[in-house]
């Protein structure tokens, strides 16, 4: 029996947000492997071995996956969000590369699945409709050294942004640093959307202009969305639109 690896994306939240493709794999799977929250949404069922672990231990997670799949499982990875995004498609991929030979040779494939910020830009209106960059605000595998360069030249270039993982639980002043950085760099009041828990029952979306934010906004379930200087809000009843004008001047 040859087995196979499926990192899969299970979407923001949602059940209706799963792709067919990721519901397929997750029907075909023998084992599935991931963070405990995210095994946690996947369904018990006869047939299935579920294995979770802790958060941070990514590589040891992808070696099993690869051992399993060499005895012959049909192995499923699960992420939230899409898994090449700030998640287990890159890590299988290190193990991979630094790992035995017959693993290159292993059925391996990534499913997408919607990541978090464009779930949060679909509630917001359409505010990454012109060009954007995306920012993993963690210091856990990159110095702030770096986070910083790349948040200046990313305000100074005038992109619209979004930061994953806002406030990392080693350095918590991060956001606020970013938030400095950003009122300096920019200096006028674009919009600054907080959603959080797109697509579950704790959804909160919040748009607050640049220099009203305050880093308690933003926590480890939040993805944040910063305008460019040419993002709009369409004032109406209900709760704003924010858009990004296709056309740059
Ligand atoms: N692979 C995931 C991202 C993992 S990093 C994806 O593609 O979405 C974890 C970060 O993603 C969180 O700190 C948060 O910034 C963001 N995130 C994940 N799910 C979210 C959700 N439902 N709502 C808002 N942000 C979310």
């Amino acid at each position: 029996m040859t087995g196979s690896v499926a990192i899969v994306g299970l979407g923001p939240g949602a059940e209706d947000l799963i792709t067919p493709e990721v519901q397929q794999a997750l029907a075909d799977a023998t084992d599935v492997i991931g963070y405990i929250p995210y095994v946690a949404r996947v369904a018990d069922r006869p047939g299935l071995t579920k294995h979770a672990s802790d958060n941070r231990v990514e590589l040891d997670r992808s070696r099993h996956a690869l051992e399993l799949a060499m005895a012959g499982a049909r192995v499923v990875v699960v992420s939230s969000g899409d898994p090449g995004v700030f998640a287990m498609a890159a890590a299988v991929f290190e193990a991979v590369e630094a790992g035995p030979a017959p693993w290159r040779e292993l059925d391996i494939r990534v499913l997408p699945g919607i990541t978090a910020m464009l779930a949060a830009a679909a509630r917001a209106g359409a505010p990454l409709g012109h060009d954007f960059c995306a920012i993993n605000l963690s210091d856990n595998l990159k110095p702030w050294e770096v986070i910083e360069k790349r948040l200046r030249l990313a305000a100074e270039a005038d992109f619209a942004m979004a930061f994953y993982n806002p406030r990392s639980k080693s350095r918590p002043e991060g956001f606020a640093k970013t938030l400095t950085l950003l009122n300096a760099v920019c200096g006028d009041d674009r919009p600054v959307i907080f959603a959080r828990a797109v697509s579950t029952p704790d959804e909160e979306i919040r748009v607050v202009p640049l220099p009203d934010c305050t880093p308690d906004m933003a926590d480890m379930r939040t993805v944040v969305l910063v305008g460019s200087s040419q993002t709009r809000i369409i004032a109406r009843a209900g709760a704003p639109i924010v858009y990004t004008p296709r056309s740059a001047p």
